[in-house]
């Protein structure tokens, strides 16, 4: 099942409008594989739009707020979607219209591969997709922005536990983790980041650069 859901204010930005095309897209796909983070989208979109158009009526209790936040964190019976090859989540089909099966990884280190679907208009954020071999760690990185990762294929566990197709993980610049390819499967996810990431290993650092990250 779906356990790990985007941070409420992503959230919000998405259905305010204000997130930048790559973070969108990510949310986006997210929506179209989970029901119960479409429900959670509807009752934000519900929210804020009272909250603008202050509607007498309707009273935003902080009861309210909190099953919200509960929704988000809750372990909802939801199954696990399945994306089958070629038939990837609708936002996702033209960024790759040949399906996950077409994709010309370009590796940039052991077990790691990576390939950029799109840019933001900022010039900075940037969609790609990353595959890390079935086992295999990816370096253990900073942010140097907000990093929104979408599971589609396979698992990843970090020291915020397993990530398996469909959740997503939200982390901002103040996060640092490392995580690494369940065995069995390649993990194969739908990125967001906003400027370099920042890999603490200095040898990784120095790599930076060449390997384009
Ligand atoms: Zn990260």
């Amino acid at each position: 099942m779906i356990t790990h859901h985007p941070d409420i204010a992503t959230l919000m930005a998405f259905s305010a409008g204000t997130l930048p095309e790559p973070y969108a897209a990510v949310i986006a796909t997210h929506l179209a594989m989970s029901e119960q983070a479409r429900g959670i989208a509807r009752n934000l979109e519900t929210l804020g739009g009272a909250l603008l158009e202050k509607e007498a009526e309707v009273t935003l209790n902080s009861a309210a707020l909190e099953r919200l936040m509960s929704a988000l964190d809750s372990h909802a019976v939801e199954p696990r979607p399945h994306v089958i090859p070629g038939e990837l989540p609708l936002p996702l089909r033209s960024y790759v219209p040949g399906g996950l099966e077409s994709v010309r990884w370009q590796w940039t280190g052991p077990g790691v591969g990576r390939t950029t679907l799109a840019w933001g208009k900022d010039g900075r954020s940037r969609l790609m997709l990353m595959r890390v071999a079935a086992g295999c760690p990816v370096p253990e990185h900073a942010h140097g922005g907000q990093e929104l990762t979408l599971i589609l294929r396979g698992a990843y566990r970090d020291r915020f536990g397993l990530f398996g197709i469909g959740d997503i993980a939200d982390h901002d610049e103040d996060v640092e983790h490392q995580p690494i390819a369940e065995p069995g499967e390649d993990c194969i996810c739908l990125v967001a980041v906003d400027a370099r990431l920042a890999f603490r290993d200095w040898l990784v650092r120095l790599l930076q650069p060449l390997v384009g990250m």
